[in-house]
């Protein structure tokens, strides 16, 4: 018979943890396998770890023994602690912190020790021990362990108390933090299959037929492929993820969608719970940590046959994977931007290679890597040209902003208040646009505006002096929020009143600089005062369910008008819009970021394929100061194939991706000159390792280093450097360097970004 392993490697889902090795308890010898969750000494606590391999012979004789076994069956099984490793090596994290990532929030379960005493006032001649003694009676008799220790570092409490607790006049109790029973079947959050989403009733176009034929042979023989479903706005991308998905269940197998962020498609969540009744799992961040643990056992326990959830999703727990879809493939909020620093459509790609099963990406305007990746043939193109029902694409016209600015500006009613006066209006919406906001509203018919920047005014300025108003932590300036009447940082929790002058030269002559969503809903309550007016920005759906309860009314046709920023791009299907304003469409041309052309040519081809999608023709307006801009001009004739095309070419000239690719590494700390000093020191050294000869074969560039974009957050300098290359894994090699050069410490911490989106 096979003997039972005595050792576990076990690790902590917890951000700095490497794994330790325990004795299994002979009691558990034999039931215990990778994957299950225990509870394990640590110090003077007891934690949770997940087991991730058993052997009988262990380096470490003196291991300690695991205390329990936590669940009745594994948490992760070896498809999924496959994916961890990966993960650790390639994002260059440590397994904890990729475990932590990965499991539901509350899966960890640590014990509290706490000191109690037993007898009124106690005296000792140890004046150590007579310390501990009195700050215990100072908490009304009790303390956590933990606390003490902290409040007397120099001393070693844990034996103290032991002393203490041998003589009878304390008793230290170990608690588990609490937990809730894990509950197995239907889960109360599933929301109730909402009808009228059937699949008869749709027609489905020869490119639709053509895209599940293809994906549908892959299901067949099981085999991991990468698919590009590049569809336009409207071409019914959902019902062939839904048709692949049936075909995947046909076959016995389970699927997963990734979706941006679920909260914004509450359509699409409808539509597969009204698909797949009873049978799907729903991950998101919105759900309580009660919630998300109890939608987890239920898919470990084989409860559903679809998983549905934004990037966390990507570890849902299922097996017998058949298909996993990522639905907007671009979006950025894939990437997640701390903790961890992966991509969930990446990690979806390297998932379905580990469990042989074919991944759709899905995308109206794909990554210039994906469609790169299709043109080396390392991804299958599917394409969907037109529309369902041969419906139009939206006309896209552009509003020189330059022409307007040029003209006489019209005297605008302003409401009488004691606030600085907004910069002398260049109106926010041209006579055009103002036009056809009205004529649409007469027609009753529903208009979206989109302006990417909330707020009321970008920032507030003294024009007697030029002060600025800027966030003492952040080098930003505040954001106007007139609501609240305050201004606010955008990148930390800062946020003061409005002042009545300027605090450098008392002068009251104070303007609003730059118009954000606040301001042009109030502007057009004033042009269309009888028109139902919503705004959809993070300051109008922090609440939870409100953004929920937004899209809803927008999509009962409540709302006539629609303002909000790049949350209103996203995939609603609201067939009585035939009408979107884009202002200030080069907003995010201007950011310091080499993905600035592909984002605004993504987000305005979003924004635009709102419209229309009804029986009415769209209508899109794109109010610009940079009307030449090769990205616009591509965006109006709906050529995607020409701009992938004139962006590739710019990104191949300075080795950028999809030609290249990108490690950017930050250094950040509190004080400036301890982090650029440490920043100069660690270029140097990564530029002397690339120096020598047996150093590296591929050619690497070392580019900075240089202080952030966004040079203090938080009230942490940042200086970055960019590491550039052809091969991920001899950019990783020089990263792994870099993080053995810098030591771990509080006054300067390296963040190593593989694959960086945002590098601000
Ligand atoms: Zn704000
Ligand atoms: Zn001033
Ligand atoms: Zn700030």
């Amino acid at each position: 018979m096979h003997e039972p392993h005595k050792f576990a490697r076990v690790v902590i889902p917890s951000p700095l943890d490497q794994p330790l090795i325990y004795r299994i308890p002979e009691a558990a010898a034999g039931q215990l396998t990778v994957g299950f969750r225990v509870l394990i000494p640590l110090q003077r606590r007891t934690v949770t770890g997940v087991v991730l391999e058993t052997f009988n012979e262990s380096p470490l004789p003196a291991a300690r023994d695991i205390v329990a076994i936590l669940d009745d069956r594994p948490i992760l099984d070896p498809a999924l602690l496959k994916l961890a490793h990966w993960l650790s090596q390639y994002y260059l994290a440590p397994l904890g912190a990729v475990l932590a990532t990965m499991l539901p929030p509350n899966s960890r379960r640590n014990s509290k020790k706490t000191a109690v005493l037993k007898t009124e006032q106690p005296i000792v001649d140890d004046p150590l021990s007579q310390q501990l003694l009195d700050q215990i009676g100072r908490r009304k008799g009790k303390i956590q362990v933990k606390t003490l220790a902290r409040r007397f570092p120099e001393y070693n409490v844990d034996r103290l108390l032991a002393g203490l607790a041998a003589s009878g006049l304390i008793e230290i109790e170990e608690r588990l933090t609490q937990q809730r029973r894990k509950s197995i079947g239907p889960a109360a959050t599933e929301p109730p299959a909402p009808q009228g989403w059937s699949a008869q009733g749709f027609e489905m176009t020869a490119a639709q037929t053509e895209a599940l034929r293809v994906i549908g042979s892959r299901l067949e023989d099981g085999r991991f492929e990468t698919f590009l479903l590049h569809g336009v706005t409207g071409s019914g991308k959902t019902e062939v993820y839904l048709r692949a998905i049936e075909h995947a269940r046909s076959l016995g197998r389970r699927s997963l969608i990734l979706i941006p962020e679920i909260s914004l498609t509450p359509q699409l969540l409808d539509r597969v719970t009204a698909r797949f009744p009873g049978r799907v799992g729903v991950l998101h961040s919105a759900l309580t940590a009660a919630e998300r643990w109890s939608q987890w056992w239920r898919i470990v326990g084989g409860h559903v046959d679809v998983v549905i959830g934004a990037r966390s999703a990507v570890f849902a727990p299922i097996d017998n994977l058949g298909l996993i879809v990522v639905d907007e493939e671009h979006d950025p909020s894939y990437k997640q931007e701390d903790g961890v620093l992966y991509n969930g459509r990446d990690v979806a790609i390297v998932r379905g290679k580990f469990a042989d099963c074919p991944v759709l990406l899905g995308s109206a305007t794909p990554a210039l890597e994906s469609y790169e990746n299709c043109r080396q043939g390392r991804y299958r193109l599917l394409k969907i040209p037109q529309r369902v029902e041969q419906r139009p694409l939206p006309t896209i016209e552009i509003t020189d902003l330059r022409a307007i600015d040029r003209a006489p500006v019209p005297q605008s009613s302003r409401s009488q208040t004691t606030e600085p006066p907004q910069e002398p209006a260049r109106p926010l919406l041209s006579n055009t646009l103002i036009e056809l906001l009205r004529q649409n509203f007469a027609a009753r018919r529903q208009s979206l505006i989109f302006l990417n920047r909330r707020g009321f005014a970008n920032f507030l300025q003294c024009i007697a002096c030029g002060h600025v108003w800027r966030c003492p932590y952040c080098s930003v300036t505040l954001t106007v929020h007139r609501q609240q009447k305050s201004i606010a940082c955008h990148h930390c929790e800062y946020r003061r009143p409005v002042t009545a002058f300027c605090p450098e030269c008392k002068n009251e002559s104070l303007k609003q600089v730059g118009a954000g969503t606040e301001q042009v809903e109030a502007v057009l309550r004033e042009l269309l005062p009888q028109a139902r007016i919503a705004r959809m920005d993070r300051d109008t759906t922090s609440r939870r369910g409100s953004q929920e309860a937004l899209l809803r009314r927008w999509g009962k046709g409540e709302v006539d008008v629609m303002v909000g920023t790049q949350m209103i791009a996203k995939g609603h299907d609201v067939s009585g819009v035939t009408l979107v304003g884009a202002l200030l469409a080069d907003l995010s041309l201007n950011l310091p970021d080499f993905r600035a052309a592909e984002r605004t040519f993504q987000l305005l081809s979003q924004v635009a394929g709102r419209s229309g999608r009804g029986d009415d023709p769209g209508r899109v307006i794109v109010q610009t100061y940079a009307p030449d801009h090769y990205a616009l001009k591509y965006l109006v004739a709906h050529d995607y194939q020409g701009f992938f095309a004139a962006e590739s070419e710019l990104r191949r000239a300075l080795n950028y991706p999809p030609h290249g690719r990108l490690v950017h590494l930050r250094l950040d700390g509190p004080k400036v000159a301890a982090v650029e000093q440490q920043a100069q020191r660690l270029a140097a050294a990564l530029r002397r390792s690339l120096a020598r000869p047996a150093g590296c074969r591929e050619p690497i560039e070392v580019l900075g280093p240089a202080p952030s974009p966004i040079e203090k957050l938080r009230n942490r300098f940042r200086w970055q450097i960019l590491l550039k290359g052809k091969q991920s894994s001899a950019l990783l090699d020089l990263a792994r360097q870099a993080r053995a050069l810098v030591p771990r410490s509080r006054a300067v911490r390296l963040h190593i970004d593989v694959d960086p989106y945002s590098m601000l």
